[in-house]
């Protein structure tokens, strides 16, 4: 029988006996005679509690200080997961990222996996042991490194591509993938299946469920993935290839990212390379940018306005001040959030955008900055009313519903 990859996110083995429910689950498809290699994140919230103690040393910790320090919390539930898989008479051996071959660039912080050399994996499942990996992390020239917060999901579908697994399973603490957040939606629905774009555009606005490095790269390699619950034992949300145009949904789901700080740059010059030269400048120092929104009030002055994640805020500023200096004005805010809606039929159904703005309108909520796809609308709202702006457009577009 073929590789099984499993990975188990931080709620999923917060304590010793989650850990032991953990271990059971990967006995069980052991037992059925499949290789399995796990892939594991820190406990709860050891990650946030490490980076907590590293904001009580410095405000700003350098990042490859940060890395070394995050990555020890994979290292606790990885050798933790293994004895108690030993304890149960399982053959079973824990990998750290750069044991297990998993290269990255080098970056830190938001690395992305470059190469997996899987020759010590596949030593190690020949002997006939159960293979637990350190999720979020890897090696770039002897430097350790990590994958972005939520980066185990990445680590495991890069492991089932190059292991040619035959299924990539993502245990969390809900049941799959639904309509919203289950959290901030009581009635939100479980997806039985959703599309590996749909998906994309889902957890790259904000949806937590899954990294969005981990939809593309499942995507690219065609890999079978799975989201389902580590506390019950029912089926989950396939993600997958899209079926049939026919009955692709207009609104599959609703996401939203109050992780958003947008920044104004106000009175820059207007020269044919003011953009191109403004935005290059900021992917040199891998500062990601989202919305864009520009306008030349005068022939020779644009404004300027995009969004970026809180964290990079401290960089940016700098890059600015640096590159602008007196010729610009900049200012920013970390007053809003995103929500967004996603669906596939959106290509061939015009007025969904507006059907959005209606609903935001009628709730009171004011739309700051938008931005489309061909399958998802953005609006940026104000932080306090983004979980109202979720719920109205989830009740609207009745997601809810059978
Ligand atoms: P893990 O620790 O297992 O990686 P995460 O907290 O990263 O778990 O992801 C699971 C959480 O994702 C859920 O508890 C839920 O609150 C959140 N979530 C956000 N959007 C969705 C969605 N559309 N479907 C399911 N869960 C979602
Ligand atoms: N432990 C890391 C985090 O909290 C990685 C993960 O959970 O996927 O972001
Ligand atoms: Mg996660």
């Amino acid at each position: 029988m073929g590789i099984i990859v499993k990975k188990f996110g931080g709620s999923s083995v917060a304590n010793v006996d989650r850990m032991k429910a953990v271990a059971k689950i990967i006995a069980k498809t052991k037992d059925q005679g499949h290789q399995c290699v796990v892939v594991v994140s820190a406990m709860g919230d050891h990650t946030d509690e490490l980076i907590d103690l590293a904001h009580q040393i410095s405000a700003h910790p350098s990042s490859r200080e940060l890395d070394m320090l995050m990555t020890t919390g994979e290292q606790v539930s990885i050798s933790l997961l293994a004895m108690t898989l030993q304890e149960m008479g399982y053959r079973a051996i824990s990998l750290t990222g750069w044991q297990a071959g998993i290269e990255t660039e080098e970056v830190y912080g938001k690395a992305r996996i470059t190469n997996i050399d899987t020759k010590r994996i596949l030593h190690e499942l020949e002997k006939d042991q159960i293979v637990i990996v350190a999720g979020f992390q890897g090696i770039s020239n002897q430097e350790i490194t990590t994958l972005g917060r939520g980066g185990s999901d990445t680590s495991a579908v890069a492991l089932a591509a190059a292991l040619h697994a035959d299924v990539c399973e993502i245990y969390t603490d809900v049941e799959g993938v639904y309509t919203t957040d289950p959290r901030v939606v009581k009635n939100a629905k479980k997806l039985n299946e959703i599309s590996y774009d749909e998906m994309l555009e889902l957890a790259n606005l904000g949806a937590v469920v899954l990294h969005p490095r981990s939809v593309e790269n499942a995507k690219h390699h065609r890999v079978k993935l799975v989201v389902r619950s580590s506390f019950v034992d029912t089926p989950g949300t396939e993600i997958k290839e899209e079926k049939s145009m026919e009955n692709v949904r207009v609104v599959t789901g609703v996401a939203y990212d109050l992780d958003v700080t947008r920044v104004q740059v106000v009175d820059l010059e207007n020269k044919i390379d003011a953009l191109a030269d403004l935005f290059t400048t900021l992917a040199n120092e891998n500062i990601n940018v989202d919305m864009i929104v520009t306008s030349d009030y005068e022939k020779d002055r644009i404004n300027v306005s995009f969004s970026i994640s809180d964290q990079d805020i401290g960089p940016t500023l700098k890059v600015l001040e640096k590159k602008l200096g007196e010729q610009a004005k900049v200012s920013h805010d970390h007053h809003l959030a995103k929500v967004s809606i996603v669906g596939a039929g959106m290509i061939s159904n015009p007025g969904v955008a507006a059907k959005m703005f209606k609903i935001l309108s009628d709730a009171g909520i004011p739309i700051h900055m938008v931005t489309t796809s061909e399958i998802k609308v953005s609006c940026l709202v104000p932080k306090t009313q983004a979980k109202q702006a979720v719920q109205v457009l989830h009740d609207a577009f009745e997601l809810g519903q059978e």
